[in-house]
């Protein structure tokens, strides 16, 4: 059995597979975020759990968001601030008694994608998280690409350019990131951008379902405001076409549900790409929220 485990800031979830990737069974509990004590505990009780009820002993892959760092081996999560800086993959191997895997979890979700999902026969599949954040994984020639720093695919820390945010407007804000850089697309990108397109055009705040709901009523302000948000997102892919040139660009997260996207966004593609060739296809997840933790089984597979 492959049992997948997606740590999240505030709950995880472990999922059982088999070999031909259905999922069994699942359970989540909360997230202990200030003991480490209390989080490696956690898991262990899912996991060990799960072998008595299901009479096995299941190889355990993990989807973090974060990373290991491979020149110290430590984990580097802020979410999950009891685990980071921790050696989460040797004391997890030590209570668990067996080898296991650890992935981003963005990078989870490309590989769950790229392998019976929305980007399955591509041989390059960018996999998009457009969620609180903006997380992204690359699935190249049949597996990850991990990079020097176990970092690639993190495309959420791209400044976008200068000439794109004046297509805004020239007084729309220069959000300052927490990773010390301005511009960053994992602000304009991620459900914050869409609201802060929107109180730009508008002058006052909305959770952005209810920004979608206005456009859906041909709002003019929630039109605007998804124009430029649309505007932002086919110029942020753009730059990763002309670097991947992926046959398909899957994305998932809240935002991925926004089914107007589809739309709206592809014919935007080509003012930002290299005018050669075809545009990769852009998909919606097939797994939803479940890719994390199939990605994760899938570690083991
Ligand atoms: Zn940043």
């Amino acid at each position: 059995m492959l049992y997948g485990l997606d740590i999240g800031g505030t709950k995880m979830e472990l999922a059982v597979f088999d070999h031909e990737h259905n999922k069994l069974a699942s359970k989540r509990v909360p997230t202990p975020t200030d003991s480490y004590d209390a989080f490696e505990n956690a898991i262990k009780e899912l996991v060990l759990e799960t072998d008595r009820e299901l009479n096995t002993r299941g190889s355990v892959g993990l989807g973090i968001p974060g990373f290991i760092n491979p020149d110290t081996g430590k984990a580097q999560c802020a979410n999950v601030p009891c685990a980071n800086n921790q050696n989460l993959q040797v004391d997890l191997e030590l209570i668990l008694d067996r080898p296991i895997k650890i992935e981003n979890d963005a990078n989870c979700f490309a590989l769950s994608e790229a392998i019976g999902g929305a980007g399955d026969g591509f041989s390059t599949v960018f996999g998009v998280i457009l969620g609180t954040g903006c997380g992204g994984g690359l699935y190249i020639n049949g597996k990850l690409h991990n990079g020097r720093n176990n970092l690639a695919g993190e495309w959420g820390h791209t400044p976008l350019p200068y000439h794109v945010f004046k297509l805004a407007g020239d007084d729309f804000p220069i959000v300052q990131c927490g990773c010390g850089m301005q511009g960053c697309l994992d602000n304009y990108l991620s459900g914050r951008g869409l609201e802060l397109a929107y109180k730009h055009v508008a002058g006052e705040a909305l959770p952005g379902k209810d920004i979608v709901q206005l456009f859906r009523r041909h709002d003019t302000q929630a039109e605007r405001a998804v124009e430029i948000y649309c505007e932002l997102l086919a110029s942020g892919l753009g730059a990763m076409i002309n670097i991947l040139d992926p046959g398909v660009i899957v994305l998932g997260g809240g935002l991925s549900n926004f089914d107007e996207l589809y739309e709206l966004v592809p014919p935007l593609l080509e003012k930002y790409t290299l005018n050669i060739g075809q545009l990769p296809e852009i998909r919606k997840a097939e797994f939803g929220d479940a890719g994390g933790v199939r990605g994760a089984a899938m570690l083991n597979a």
